[in-house]
């Protein structure tokens, strides 16, 4: 397993955002975990990405636990996260914001490949690569917050509501490019989303998060014929 997170349990203060939380990503999987409002999946991110504590349970990461490692070492070590909306630095140019990428990256060298190869996927950020980031519109921002990502090589991407406030065709864009990075390159990916039917989409599996805890798993079409799921989550 590349990933395994045990019986997760964050809190703020009194608000015990996740209770119990267990799942699992396997090497080159693409994973999403669809929930409401507040069900606790930025908690979820943060927490195995360290920017948020462990309350209790166990994170590991390639077999080994990480629950005590800093968020820079977990970046070292090859997690990466696409944050909940995009964060870019917004008086750093473009370029600037993907340079910050390469902070920590597992792989030396190789940045003008690296940069050819997200331009090549976001035509738009080598057009718009001298502007401050500020200027992007937010579906180009979430652009460069994967492009950025990217640059870090990462072992295991991170992805937090990314169609959050995009227009639907641009939702479509950019999970098509995280369905090809999974399929043509392996890469591991796991996906939060209140977008259901995009994430359930171009997941093998999935989880649903309710109130803090894992409410269903299973392979993401067998979700998406559940009546529950539909009801709740895809409004059908
Ligand atoms: P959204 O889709 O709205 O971002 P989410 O599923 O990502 O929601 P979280 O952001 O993880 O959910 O929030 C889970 C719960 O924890 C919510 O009740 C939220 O209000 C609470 N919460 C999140 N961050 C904090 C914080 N820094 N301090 C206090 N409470 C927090």
């Amino acid at each position: 397993m590349l990933l395994e997170v045990r019986d997760l349990h964050v809190y703020y203060g009194d608000i015990h955002a996740l209770d119990g939380v267990s799942l699992a990503l396997d090497e080159g999987e693409l994973v999403s975990v669809i929930g409401a409002n507040g069900a606790g999946k930025s908690s979820l991110l943060n927490c195995i990405m360290g920017i948020v504590p462990a309350g209790g349970g166990k994170i590991l990461y390639g077999g080994r636990e990480i629950n005590n490692v800093k968020v820079h070492e977990r970046a070292a070590a090859g997690i990466r996260i696409v944050p909940e909306r995009a964060r870019v630095f917004p008086r750093l140019t473009v370029y600037e914001n993907l340079l910050t990428g390469r902070f920590g990256a597992r792989d030396k060298g190789g940045l003008e490949e690296k940069l050819e190869w997200v331009y090549s996927l976001f035509p738009v950020l080598e057009e718009r690569k001298t502007q401050p980031a500020s200027t992007l519109s937010g579906g180009e921002q979430q652009m460069l917050a994967i492009s950025r990502a990217l640059l870090g090589d990462p072992g295991l991407l991170l992805v937090d509501e990314v169609s959050m406030g995009l227009m639907p065709l641009l939702v479509d864009k950019v999970f098509e490019v995280l369905s090809m990075l999974n399929r043509e390159r392996g890469l591991s990916i796991l996906l939060v989303e209140q977008n259901a039917l995009a994430s359930l989409g171009i997941s093998s599996r999935s989880y649903v998060l309710e109130t803090g805890a894992i409410a269903l798993e299973g392979p993401s079409d067998r979700l998406l014929e559940d009546e529950r799921v539909r009801e709740a989550y895809l409004g059908l």
